[in-house]
């Protein structure tokens, strides 16, 4: 059923509404993570997560490709309270693992409702309340929840498909097209020639991964990204696990060693972004030997953490390369031919099977449509508070986690703020707020939601106009950087008049 369909059906409907406290959509690893602590910390809190999906995990659940990993260590981007026994770089199937121990530990399962697609959020002022509109996407029953705050974990992308761009010629090509957001079960990759469009982390986990099985894997780009490289290991937890350190400690102990060291890169590659790119062209100009063309394939026009790096574990993308079992082709979509792509260049790569490694549609709030007081919202008529509430835009928190540090390490800041808000509203005797611009931040300007200059990946660059409007003081900016975040959140003043009350 389409969501239009859906909604017509579930306002023909009648039946019960259940209550809430708190509402939280999503059970990703930013949902599971916010149940927990609202559990923990403002316990008697009645709650319910409502997730499309059939299962929690989110991000780790929908993408199914070979070789599916995290990028970035699991020491961070796993809680902070329950401690990462593995290697730093975490499949697919050991991170639902590790989010199934939360849930299981926590008796969270009893409070997420699977099989529940969110289609439309109402806010009344008369009630302070939201009514949720949801439709089970078993049945297409409807269901329909009123609940007093609405804590969104919805992530930032669609789960039900990828973003593929319309090359001319598609429908002239002979074999098969596979995006690797929906990876088909009966794909057949022995023997084949492969081309993945794309070069990001996707494409650097998925390549290593089919390349023995795979007559030949091409990752054709139209330019170069950066990559790290390293031992999929941490040394330092290593020894602390020889001396028989609690995993709680070394956990915390990782962590701080890992962000101190993450703050460092940053910090170079802002002071000395050629120094940076020398030296991360350089790891990869040591596998590939002096005869390899790293300036052209592996050399990124833009400055070091203008995007996401993604870290190669045991540079096994460049280990596949060497082995001549993959290969990299820097060059420009022409159009999609019978046996495979025409080049600008004019060469023609052959085919049979092409992965279209190229990224995300954003799906911004859920793709769910907000109401408030019988008005449509317009995110892109908001002001983001701190990336977290908006103006206009009552009882509601949203989680967008970090791109250059571990998503997860803002899930528990904003958590922390969200208990906290909940927390001072009930001793207020207050059941309504929402962030406003105070008398000095009218004449404000207002900008982007994020500096191109600072971050820029082709997802949100294509959908900017559609997101919060940023302002130029820290209250009204979407930061990005942890490293400012965690002091500066446990720090804000919930009685500064930016939180109007009542
Ligand atoms: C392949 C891949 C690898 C990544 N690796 C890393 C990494 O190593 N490190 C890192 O920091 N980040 C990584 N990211 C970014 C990643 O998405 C986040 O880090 C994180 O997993 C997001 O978690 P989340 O819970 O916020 O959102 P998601 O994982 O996107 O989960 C959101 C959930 O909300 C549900 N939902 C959405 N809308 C509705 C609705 N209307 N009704 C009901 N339910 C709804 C979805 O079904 C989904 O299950 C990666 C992303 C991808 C795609």
């Amino acid at each position: 059923m389409n969501v239009e369909a859906a909604r017509k059906t579930f306002a023909s409907a009648v039946q019960a509404t259940e209550h809430f406290d708190v509402l939280i959509v999503g059970a990703g690893i930013s949902g599971i993570g916010s149940a927990y602590h609202l559990t923990k910390q403002l316990p008697g809190t009645s709650f319910v997560i409502l997730e499309t999906q059939e299962t929690f995990g989110g991000t780790w659940w929908t993408h199914k490709y070979p070789g599916i990993r995290s990028d970035s260590d699991l020491h961070t981007f796993g809680y902070s309270f329950k401690p990462w026994v593995g290697p730093p770089i975490a499949t697919a199937a050991e991170i639902l693992s590790y989010m199934g121990e939360v849930i299981e530990e926590n008796d969270l399962a009893k409070h997420i409702r699977y099989k529940h697609r969110i289609l439309k959020a109402n806010w009344s002022s008369k009630t302070n309340l939201w009514t949720i509109e949801a439709e089970r996407t078993d049945s297409g029953e409807p269901v329909k929840i009123t609940a007093n705050f609405l804590w969104m974990c919805q992530g930032y992308y669609r789960h039900s498909e990828g973003f593929t761009p319309e090359w001319e010629g598609m429908a002239d090509f002979e074999g098969r097209i596979a995006h690797p957001q929906a990876w088909p079960d009966d794909i057949e990759l022995d023997g084949k020639q492969v081309v993945v469009i794309g070069s990001g982390a996707t494409a650097a986990t998925l390549i290593p991964n089919i390349a023995d099985t795979c007559a030949h894997v091409t990752m054709l780009q139209r330019s170069p990204t950066f990559f790290r490289l390293g031992r999929n290991a941490i040394e330092l937890a290593e020894e602390l696990r020889r001396l028989q350190v609690k995993e709680e400690w070394i956990h915390e102990i990782v962590r701080r060693k890992i962000l101190f060291e993450q703050d460092a890169f940053t910090r170079r590659c802002l002071a000395e972004p050629e120094q940076v790119k020398k030296e991360l062209i350089g790891q990869i100009a040591a596998v590939l030997g002096p005869d390899y063309d790293v300036g052209t394939h592996f050399t990124p026009r833009y400055r070091p953490w203008r995007q996401r790096i993604a870290f190669v574990p045991d540079a096994d993308l460049f280990h596949s390369v060497k082995d001549g079992k993959a290969s990299v082709v820097t060059d420009e979509i022409e159009r999609f031919v019978e046996n495979g792509i025409l080049l600008k260049s004019g060469r023609t790569l052959p085919a049979d099977i092409i992965v279209t490694a190229t990224g995300f549609n954003l799906s911004i709030l859920g793709d769910i449509a907000f109401v408030i007081d019988g008005e449509p919202l317009d995110f892109a008529d908001t002001v983001t508070y701190r990336g977290m509430m908006f103006t206009g835009i009552p009882n509601m928190a949203w989680v967008f986690g970090y791109f250059r540090a571990s998503w997860t390490l803002r899930t528990d800041l904003v958590a922390e703020f969200v208990i906290r808000l909940l927390s001072h509203m009930k001793k207020k005797g207050v059941r309504k707020v929402m962030p406003a611009l105070r008398p000095e931040d009218h004449n404000m300007p207002l900008l982007s939601w994020i500096d191109p200059e600072n971050f820029n990946p082709n997802y949100l660059m294509r959908d900017m106009h559609r997101l919060p409007r940023r302002g130029d003081k820290p209250e009204w900016q979407h930061s990005q950087d942890y490293w400012a975040e965690k002091d500066q959140f446990p720090a804000i003043d919930l009685d500064d008049k930016a939180f109007v009350y009542s």
